[in-house]
This record gives C-alpha cells, sequence and structure tokens, in this order.
C-alpha cells in the first residue's frame, strides 16, 4: 500500500486532519439514488477504508515513484487562484473533487474464469452544470490520474464557457489484451455500477484514451435497460446511427488546429510550409496530422506507445496511416526513420502537439524541445517543472484546457442536439466549434497578455473566475 499523500491545504487555511473511516464505497449499488453517493458530501469518507487505492484523506492516492497527476492540478489551482486573488472558499471548495465512486468490475473472461477490474466514476465540480468528462481505459488508470482529469474537466469547460462542469471515469484493464465481448461485457458491468452517478442533468460521459463510440453505445443500451427508457442525451460521442453528432469525432483535432493557426498569427509566424511533430496517432492525433498537413504543414515526425518515426521532408500520413490500421504502431514505418521515443522532442521544427498521455512532457524534455511552440492536444501533457523550463526558454505553450477543448465543445452540442431531438448539420456544428474555440483562445491570449502571465496561467484564471461567480451565485447549501 502506498504511504498516506500529503492534503495540500489553501493558503490561510487549516490542516485537513484524518477523517474517521465511513461507509465502503463499495455499498453504494447501481440503482441506488444518487443522493447515496453525495451523502457525506466529503470524498474522504467515501475514499476511507474503500480500497489501498484510496488516499484516506480526500486526495486520491497515486503508486509511488509515479508522476502524480493530482498534485499537478492542486499546483495549477493554487497559482490561479493567487494571480485571480480568489476567495479562499472558493479555492478550498475547488481542492477537492465534490464526490468519487471506486468500483470492482467482475468480467467473465473469454475462457470462463471471472477477472475483477478497478474502476472510478469521479465528479470534480458541478457548480456551473452537469459533470462531463470521458471514460478512459488503461492498464496502469489510477484513482489520482481520474480525479485529475476531472479537474481538468471542471476548468475546461469554464475557459470554453459551456454549461458544463468536471467528471471523468475509466476501468484499470487493457483492452489491448481483451476480446470484443470481453470488452462489452466490462463496459455494461462498469456502466452498471456507476449508474447512480449518470443522467442528462448529472453526469454525461464521452469517449477517452482506448474508448470509443462503440463503448459509448454499450454504455447507453445498458442505461436504457436499467432505466427502461433510452435517453439519448446521457452520453456524447455516440454512433451517428444511434443520435450520435456528425463532425464529433474529430472535433478535438479541428479545435487544436484553430488554435494552431490562432496561436501562429499572434507570434507571426506562418503556418504553411512550416513543420509539426506529433505524439499519440489515436483519435486525436491522427485526424489532427490530417488537418496539419492540409493546413499546409509537414508533419516530421510522430510518435505513439510502440515507437517514434521521422522524415524531414515530411511523412506520409495516408501511408502511416495505413501501416498504423495494419501493425497497430507508427514502428516499423518504412517511409521514415526509425527514432527513438524518448529524442521525438528534439526533432528539428516549429509545433509540437502531445496528442497521447499525461507527464509527456518532463523537465529533460522541455530542455530538449526544439519547437517554438507546443499546442497541448492531450490532457496534462506536461509536467509543473517541464512548463517552467518552456517558459524559461519563451517557448508558447496553449494549454490543454484551451487547447483540447473542441472535442467537449462538440459534446455539449451533442447533448443540446439530443434533447432537441434534432439533428444538426456539418455546417452548423463547424461554425460554431470554431467561433467557440477563437473566442475562448481570444479571452485566454487577452488575459495572458494584460497579466504578463503564459497561458496556461492565463487560462486557470479565466476557469477560476467563472468558477467563482458560479459558485457563489448559487451560495453554500444548506
Ligand atoms: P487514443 O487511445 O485514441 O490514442 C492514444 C494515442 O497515444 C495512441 O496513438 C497511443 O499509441 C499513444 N500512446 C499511448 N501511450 C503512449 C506513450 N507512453 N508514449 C507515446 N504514445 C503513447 O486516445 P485519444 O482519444 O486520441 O486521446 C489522446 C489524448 O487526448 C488523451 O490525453 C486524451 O485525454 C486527450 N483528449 C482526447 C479527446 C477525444 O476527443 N478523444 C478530447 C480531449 C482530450
Amino acid at each position: 500500500m502506498s504511504p498516506e499523500p500529503t492534503p495540500r491545504p489553501a493558503k490561510g487555511s487549516r490542516r485537513r486532519g484524518k477523517r474517521p473511516l465511513g461507509a465502503d464505497v463499495s455499498t453504494v449499488q447501481a440503482g441506488a439514488d444518487v443522493s447515496t453517493v453525495q451523502a457525506g458530501a466529503d470524498v474522504s469518507t467515501v475514499q476511507a477504508g474503500a480500497h489501498p487505492e484510496s488516499g484516506a484523506s480526500g486526495v486520491p492516492a497515486v503508486p509511488v515513484g509515479r508522476y502524480d497527476p493530482w498534485a499537478t492540478v492542486l499546483e495549477r489551482l493554487d497559482d490561479a487562484a493567487e494571480l485571480a486573488g480568489l476567495d479562499p472558499d472558493v479555492h478550498r471548495l475547488l481542492q477537492l473533487p465534490d464526490r468519487v465512486l471506486e468500483v470492482a468490475v467482475p468480467v467473465r473472461m473469454d475462457d470462463g474464469h471471472v477477472e475483477v477490474f478497478l474502476g472510478w466514476r469521479i465528479h470534480h465540480n458541478t457548480a456551473r452544470g452537469p459533470a462531463k468528462g470521458g471514460i478512459r481505459f488503461h492498464p496502469t488508470l489510477n484513482a489520482a490520474e481520474v480525479a485529475a482529469l476531472a479537474a481538468d474537466m471542471t476548468f475546461k469547460t469554464a475557459v470554453v464557457n459551456l454549461p458544463f462542469g468536471g467528471g471523468k471515469g475509466g476501468v484499470r484493464c487493457d483492452p489491448r489484451e481483451m476480446s470484443v465481448g470481453e470488452l462489452e461485457r466490462l463496459t455494461r458491468r462498469y456502466t452498471f455500477q456507476i449508474a447512480p452517478m449518470l443522467g442528462p442533468d448529472r453526469d454525461i460521459p464521452a469517449p477517452d484514451v482506448n474508448t470509443d463510440e462503440r463503448v459509448m453505445a454499450w454504455l447507453l443500451d445498458t442505461l436504457g435497460m436499467l432505466q427502461g427508457n433510452l435517453l439519448p442525451e446521457v452520453v456524447t460521442g455516440k454512433p451517428l446511427s444511434v443520435g450520435g453528432m456528425r463532425l464529433h469525432t474529430g472535433a478535438t483535432a479541428s479545435g487544436v488546429v484553430r488554435c494552431v493557426r490562432a496561436v501562429f498569427a499572434e507570434l507571426d509566424m506562418p503556418v504553411a510550409g512550416t513543420r509539426a511533430i506529433v505524439q499519440g496517432f489515436g483519435k486525436v492525433g491522427s485526424p489532427l496530422a490530417f488537418l496539419l498537413s492540409s493546413a499546409g504543414m509537414r508533419v516530421v515526425a510522430v510518435g505513439d506507445v510502440g515507437g517514434a518515426v521521422h522524415n524531414p521532408g515530411g511523412l506520409d500520413l495516408s501511408m502511416l496511416a495505413d501501416h498504423v490500421s495494419a501493425s497497430g504502431s507508427v514502428a516499423g514505418f518504412e517511409g521514415g526513420d526509425e527514432l527513438a521515443s524518448s529524442d521525438l522532442w528534439s526533432v528539428e521544427a516549429e509545433l509540437a502537439v502531445p496528442a497521447a498521455l499525461e507527464g509527456a512532457i518532463d523537465e529533460a524534455d522541455a530542455r530538449a524541445m526544439r519547437a517554438r511552440v507546443v499546442v497541448e492536444a492531450a490532457n496534462g501533457p506536461t509536467t509543473p517543472d517541464g512548463d517552467r523550463v518552456l517558459a524559461e526558454r519563451g517557448i508558447t505553450v496553449v494549454p490543454d484546457i484551451l487547447a483540447n477543448a473542441g472535442g467537449v465543445t462538440a459534446s455539449y452540442f451533442e447533448w443540446a442536439q439530443s434533447r432537441q431531438g434534432y439533428a444538426w448539420d456539418e455546417e452548423l456544428v463547424a461554425s460554431r466549434l470554431a467561433r467557440t474555440m477563437d473566442d475562448a483562445f481570444s479571452d485566454v491570449w487577452a488575459r495572458a497578455q494584460s497579466l504578463g502571465v503564459t497561458m496556461r496561467r492565463a487560462a486557470g484564471v479565466v476557469a477560476v473566475e467563472r468558477l467563482a461567480a458560479a459558485i457563489k451565485a448559487r451560495g453554500l447549501f444548506p
């Protein structure tokens, strides 16, 4: 078991003591009213004693020696709070997730034995609207990562001014080692376990790493079976055949490209003819590479979980996509030279886009970085140390909570479409997505200029100010 992590009190606040053990979270069953989950109102009550994975002090535990994304969230929140002069009450409120559900997910495997997986659904803050956030299937997923991703969603939905709060969920599993049948049974049982948290006015999941529209369709169907009515607005990123949204698939990548264009314009750099590096060639990285190429950029290096490839003349992306479809990785692609994954960021280019996992750019990577601009398509890809070095070196970073917000923006449109029962056409989706991203970029850029700080710090200020307005308007219950 990991040692207890240290809670970080707000400036001027008292350090939180260890709480008495509360109900085991596993006693919260699907079908129970969500108020059962809320009861106790303090996440430490839900977590305490629940599982060795969970911290007993309200801060989810992270395995020793691993990058701690929750600590990064708190550090960035503290910074935004100080810059914005945030009310300490609001600051304290944002330092803990609203509610954390940790679940066992037993699945009958194809060989007949039962495997028990660990899963989570976490709401960070819902002052501005229902929780919104993806579901991730990954072999190293832990509570700290899910909580951090949920908090990122709180700040992201505030930066793009959507009427949502922040949530995230997932299961620790390796989908690459599982059959389609096993994945479907896992998805359905996980959905059943977290069902009390979900609902169109409560929490609306979407795809994330290793989940896709097929997984969202299973989730939709399971909830429909449980509740006796099919509510398409309970999930986004669905297939078009069950109420999905046109252009949803490429929306995150489109939003990233919008930010690339905007930041290059501000820095007086041409887009056409310049070079880009992309880490990750999945649902975000792959369409992104094609869109950058359509914008006239040369994508000179691409990395993924299997390795990296480099071609200074520009990679042939169609051939690369065929290679990845056939082999599962960019590694071994003959249209470029093999590159060590650790050397990806030192490739010469104007733009670097991390579109894989968090913690991808640490201090050493930031020192090696040759690009002038980093646009964060992934969630949490730059560590705080990496961030400081990038800032010192004058490298402009468009932060994740702005750059990859195109996905949640399209999810908002899909939620609205499902509630309206009227399908939006592509022009409407594309034009509103572009406007939302451009407005958010302008807000953050202007705030960065007026405060004389990085875009990441400015985005944090914009987010906490909008959150504070909602929290204050609602007041404190009871
Ligand atoms: P995905 O599962 O479709 O693709 C992930 C990619 O990352 C794959 O190419 C994989 O090989 C690569 N990868 C995994 N581990 C790696 C490692 N250790 N080193 C290098 N590459 C590695 O996931 P996705 O949906 O494309 O999400 C990518 C990132 O974008 C995540 O941080 C996710 O949270 C974020 N994001 C996704 C969306 C969305 O709409 N899917 C929206 C906003 C943010």
